[in-house]
């Protein structure tokens, strides 16, 4: 599935391809797109000029010069092509934008789901989106906050676009191993200091993939999404994979161990319990796990932090 790399790809594309070129045609060729634009909404698109183009998490904006918005988005799978206007569409073209020089962008989507909408011009979209994963001003602290907040498992957490725009199943995977958390540690059990590696492990991961065209060729080295049976890249202990929220989810079960996430949930209960846990996590540390121990010791002083904002 496109995630925030691959859209910027597509972004960067269009970029150089489309940006500052007027559009000729819209056809759309796939009854799904064609059921979500006018006849009359298509028509009122020729000659107008792309002037800009911006991503917002997944989502594609083809900014007119006249305030409009071509709205694009991937979903489950897609891409952009060039063409010769008049040369054969390829396999699984879903509409094409004719441009004046006779060039076509062809939206390319074999599932068939993703979406192109048009918005008025002076509407301020609301996409309900959080932060950009790829934004340098998106902090661990605001992250921690959002996290704090719920209850579910971190992995499905970070594929909700309201919390933080951009990610999906393979970079929050990804991310998560880099990390050393579980998926199915509850979010508001990890502790800042884990949210902190949490987010330099995004950060990290999105770099790495940026400039990719894609994730299902090997531009990008994976380190543990859809490598189930194969060892782990840090320990080599044979990757797993789960169901979670309905999705694939893919971890190093030594790495990223449920038990550490069980107990950052009960670790609140006493002192003496912290202090025993304490000890467990020094164990996990020997393993390479150094921030744990860390992260578990402070847990006390957090919590009287907490009780005092309370
Ligand atoms: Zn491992």
């Amino acid at each position: 599935m496109p995630e925030l790399p691959e859209v910027e790809a597509a972004l960067e594309f269009l970029r150089t391809r489309a940006r500052g070129r007027a559009i000729a045609r819209v056809r759309l060729l796939h009854p799904a797109l064609q059921r979500r634009l006018s006849p009359a909404q298509l028509q009122a698109l020729a000659g107008a000029r792309i002037a800009r183009v911006e991503r917002r998490g997944k989502h594609q904006l083809l900014h007119l010069d006249d305030g409009r918005v071509l709205h694009a988005h991937f979903r489950m799978n897609g891409d952009w092509a060039l063409t010769e206007t008049n040369a054969p569409l390829p396999r699984f073209a879903r509409a094409a934008i004719d441009l004046d020089d006779d060039t076509s962008l062809i939206f390319v989507d074999s599932r068939a789901l993703g979406t192109i909408d048009l918005h008025p011009a002076g509407v301020a979209l609301d996409l309900g989106l959080g932060p950009d994963a790829a934004d340098p001003e998106w902090t661990a602290a605001q992250l921690a906050d959002e996290l704090a907040r719920r209850r579910g498992p971190v992995k499905p957490a970070l594929l909700d676009q309201r919390l933080v725009a951009g990610l999906g199943n393979i970079y929050a995977a990804e991310s998560l191993w880099r990390a050393r958390i579980s998926p199915f540690a509850p979010s508001n059990a990890l502790s800042r200091e884990r949210v902190q590696s949490l987010r330099e492990a995004i950060d990290a991961v999105l770099r790495r993939a940026t400039g990719s065209r894609y994730t299902d060729d090997d531009t990008v080295t994976l380190d543990v999404y859809d490598r189930e049976g194969l060892p782990c890249r840090r320990c080599r202990t044979p990757i797993e994979r789960a169901v979670q929220a309905g999705r694939s989810t893919y971890f190093c079960p030594t790495c990223q161990p449920r038990e550490i996430a069980a107990k950052h949930g009960t670790a609140k209960k006493t002192a003496k319990k912290t202090a025993k846990k304490t000890a467990t996590a020094k164990k996990t540390a020997k393993k390479g796990a150094k921030k744990t121990a860390k992260t578990i010791a402070k847990k006390p002083a957090k919590r009287a932090a907490r009780s005092r904002r309370a």
